[in-house]
């Protein structure tokens, strides 16, 4: 860059500058009224934020108008989760504001980092699946595709995670305490959402009649691309009482009779079920499924009607995909509204179905399978469980027809179970409804088409397909890792934040000295950065030079945190036993969230924080070995816990993680993995190569076997005699002296009632493997070269690449065209 241009660039800036100082400061007024003397750090924070929003308002509303001019086909992503986190740095990347505002905010002396940590996350979700859409829907709006998101706004997200005397205590999140200066209500935009009632046949015509209803009301939030002007939208519906209160009841004199059922309808949108993985069972989370389907469903047979007259072109202008089978109600629900309410034929109306949607399944695990029993679906929902019967019916005479009469293989196939009390199988309506099902990894998409699927892949083949899971590289590398974005810009420059395989070109610095020695003093500087909030926080001293061994994400027994401890119990053991022996210092890092009913995860959070606090204070251990459990797992966590991370822990038992996404994140930021060979780990395995990847344990074939062969958990603890030491200690009270029983169950789980994860199995190489990693890591140049070539490996693994492959092959969308 010139003198010139550097200049004319600066001039730029600063005219920028002192029109945003103005901007903050009249929002500080007018949308605040606040002055800047009595004004509180989150007020400063919201008028910025307003200040930022108000510069993605135009290009949002451009996009909405060239959607409508070109009829774009849409495609409209159904989840009943969006873990977002926070918005406010994600806008002034979108909208390239982040140089000007701290700047602004400086000039008008707020301190631009103090003001960042305010924000709560917008946790609408649980894990996972919910991070998942939430990427989807940054890459959508970067790649240009009209993508809608709908959901549900809930009043209460996920419980904050506290952690009291070592145990996880559940407090309530309710994130809407300030405003959300990032949604805009839309009352004007009601829906009409029915339950219960009954039917009545007139003619040829069901009418659903007697129903109590709730309305749905609208609140959109802006979902900006990068390096685009494309802003799309997530739409969340919240539940609205039809009459604000009972005025009969109230003139009766009975106030909280009045209120009642404004409550009660008003509950559907109140709180996230904190569970991802059981059917909590209740009518509650079946009331809220079919909430946010109805109300989207018409929403969007709305918008299609603004410009047709009739539904022929439905197909080729709308898309619905269903984010796991909490939205599969969304089928009998198109079905109800093109039959009952728009007239059209039973027949013609299926094959618009089976046109418009797609389902992505995230589990294969048998207890996360969604069903509803018959007797429930009918009682809230008699309409749509009548569709799903004829739907059924149909599709068993299909059967019959082409296969001649098979009465087990209609069994298996029926929509509905009919083992015990009946249920409706969700995920077989969604196969059998839909022109595309996917799985999320590539042994995911094979064992589903091996296992749960078997029989529905022998019939349609072509319809099932597999779209490995990606990230967002906008939030966890740019956002995330600012000090590695940068470095890459340097050598890069800045275009591997829209085209992730850019990095790719990392691998010709691994022989500079001068790029390595930057690297790693980034990687020294999150794990700096990491020690202080540790500090801070649970005022635990960590030495940034050790090994930064980080297992985080949703605490369940598949993801095996608890071998992870026999691990460190067993490290724990040996230094006690050979305290001179050459160490390699390790800070093993845990956070994570347990369902609040699913007591034995629980106990692996209270074993953790014991086991933590014996070994941290134990003076003959020193920084040979450290352990936290950091409280609170979630996105804004996750963003500081992995740029810090050396070893990524993605250690399920082979054959349970559909694919994992925390796996791609730390690799993304440098982490080399252990794992096992599951999910999207083989794929990273391929990316990165075998030396630069730690990989152990049983592979799923042999998993299936040793269960086969029946397995002896206690045969592997009677001939291990480390396994032994680390299971007796925390069976004898070691860790928690103060209550010698209390891990029994930890030791009967895994010595004498069957250890269903093969923790005991895959102990001995895990123990192995973690040996390999304290070998490499002797050599910090050598490590760091394994980490940059994992940095450089993580192209395929952006959710741009996952999101072009949906919109190519499935949704068949090309982007909108922004003149
Ligand atoms: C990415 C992410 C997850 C998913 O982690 P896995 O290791 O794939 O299970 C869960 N929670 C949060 C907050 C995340 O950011």
């Amino acid at each position: 860059m010139d003198l010139q241009q550097f200049e004319h660039q600066y001039d730029h800036l600063s005219r920028d500058v002192a029109a945003f100082k103005r901007a903050i400061s009249n929002k500080l007024m007018y949308q605040i009224a606040k002055n800047a003397e009595s004004a509180r750090t989150e007020d400063w924070l919201h008028a910025v934020s307003y200040a930022v929003r108000d510069h993605l308002v135009e290009r949002w509303m451009k996009t909405v108008r060239a959607c409508y001019e070109q009829d774009a086909k849409r495609v409209y992503y159904l989840s009943m989760e969006f873990l977002i986190g926070r918005t406010f740095t994600n806008a002034m990347l979108a909208a390239d504001l982040m140089p000007v505002v701290r700047q602004a905010l400086r000039e008008l002396d707020v301190d631009p980092d103090g003001l960042l940590d305010l924000e709560p996350d917008a946790a609408l979700g649980n894990g996972g699946l919910g991070r998942l859409a939430a990427c989807f829907l940054d890459s959508m709006a970067t790649l240009g595709i009209a993508g809608f998101g709908y959901g549900i706004r809930y009043d209460y997200g996920m419980f904050r995670q506290r952690i009291i005397d070592g145990q996880q205590v559940e407090v309530p999140d309710y994130w809407l305490t300030h405003g959300n200066p990032w949604e805009f209500q839309r009352p004007e935009i009601r829906v009409l959402v029915r339950y219960g009632g009954h039917l009545e046949q007139h003619g040829d015509a069901v009418c659903w009649v007697g129903t109590e209803d709730v309305l749905a009301m609208a609140y959109d939030q802006m979902i900006p691309g990068y390096g685009t002007e494309v802003v799309n939208t997530l739409r969340l519906w919240s539940a609205k009482a039809t009459e604000e209160m009972d005025l009969s009841a109230f003139n009766r004199g009975n106030y909280f009779g009045a209120v009642e059922s404004k409550n009660h309808s008003e509950n559907v949108s109140r709180v996230l079920y904190p569970d991802d993985s059981t059917l909590s069972g209740q009518e509650l989370r079946l009331r809220q499924e079919y909430f946010f389907v109805s109300a989207s469903l018409q929403d969007i047979v709305r918008r299609y009607l603004v410009t047709h007259d009739d539904f022929a072109a439905l197909p080729d202008k709308v898309s619905i995909h269903l984010n796991d089978t909490h939205p599969v109600l969304a089928i009998p629900e198109l079905m109800r509204l093109l039959v009952d309410e728009h007239r059209i034929g039973w027949k013609r109306a299926w094959a618009l179905c089976r046109k418009v949607f797609s389902y992505t399944n995230h589990t294969l695990m048998h207890e996360a399978l969604e069903t509803w029993p018959v007797d429930m679906l009918g009682r809230v929902l008699p309409r749509h469980l009548r569709i799903i019967f004829d739907i059924n019916a149909d599709f068993l005479t299909a059967v019959t027809a082409a296969n001649g009469h098979d009465i087990e293989l209609m069994r298996r196939l029926s929509l509905i179970d009919e083992h015990g009390e009946r249920r409706v199988r969700m995920a077989y309506l969604a196969v059998v409804a839909s022109h595309s099902v996917n799985g999320v990894s590539a042994l995911h998409s094979d064992l589903m088409k091996e296992s749960i699927f078997a029989d529905f892949a022998r019939l349609f083949p072509e319809r099932f397909n597999n779209k490995t899971n990606g990230v967002t590289p906008r939030r966890w590398l740019a956002q995330a890792n600012p000090g590695l974005a940068a470095l890459i810009d340097e050598r890069l420059g800045p275009s591997w934040r829209r085209d992730l395989e850019r990095l790719h070109a990392l691998r010709e610095y691994v022989d500079d000295p001068g790029f390595m020695q930057r690297f790693r003093a980034v990687k020294r500087q999150n794990k700096e950065n990491l020690a202080r909030y540790v500090r801070e926080r649970l005022c635990i001293e960590l030495n940034p030079d050790a090994l930064f061994d980080v297992h985080v994400k949703r605490m369940h027994e598949y993801k095996r945190q608890l071998l992870n401890v026999l691990h460190v119990v067993t490290r724990y053991q040996a230094i006690l036993a050979r305290p001179d022996a050459d160490w390699v210092p390790r800070v093993v890092v845990f956070a994570g969230k347990a369902a609040s009913a699913y007591r034995f995860a629980k106990l692996v959070i209270r074993l953790i924080n014991d086991v933590a606090a014996t070994i941290n204070s134990d003076p003959r251990v020193g920084d040979r070995l450290k352990v936290v459990f950091l409280p609170n797992y979630r996105v804004s966590l996750a963003e500081r816990i992995i740029p810090a991370a050396d070893l990524s822990e993605q250690i399920s038992t082979a054959g349970t993680e559909a694919s994992g996404t925390g796996n791609m994140k730390l690799a993304l930021n440098g982490a080399l993995t252990i794992g096992t060979l599951d999910g999207a780990n083989v794929e990273i395995r391929e990316q990165v190569g075998d030396d630069n990847i730690f990989i152990f344990g049983h592979t799923t074939a042999e998993v299936a076997d040793i269960r086969a062969r029946g397995y002896q958990p206690r045969t592997y603890y009677e001939n291990d005699a480390a396994l032994k030491a680390a299971l007796d200690a925390i069976r004898d009270g070691v860790f928690s002296a103060a209550e010698p029983g209390r891990y029994q169950q930890v030791f009967d789980v895994l010595v004498n009632w069957g250890d269903h994860y093969l923790l005991l199995a895959d102990y001995a190489s895990y123990v192995v493997a973690q040996h390999r990693g304290d070998e490499t890591f002797r050599d910090a140049g050598d490590w760091s070269r394994r980490a940059l070539l994992n940095v450089a490996g993580m192209g395929v693994f952006s959710s741009d690449r996952t999101i072009a492959e949906y919109a190519d092959t499935i949704w068949h969308t090309p982007p909108v065209d922004l003149r």
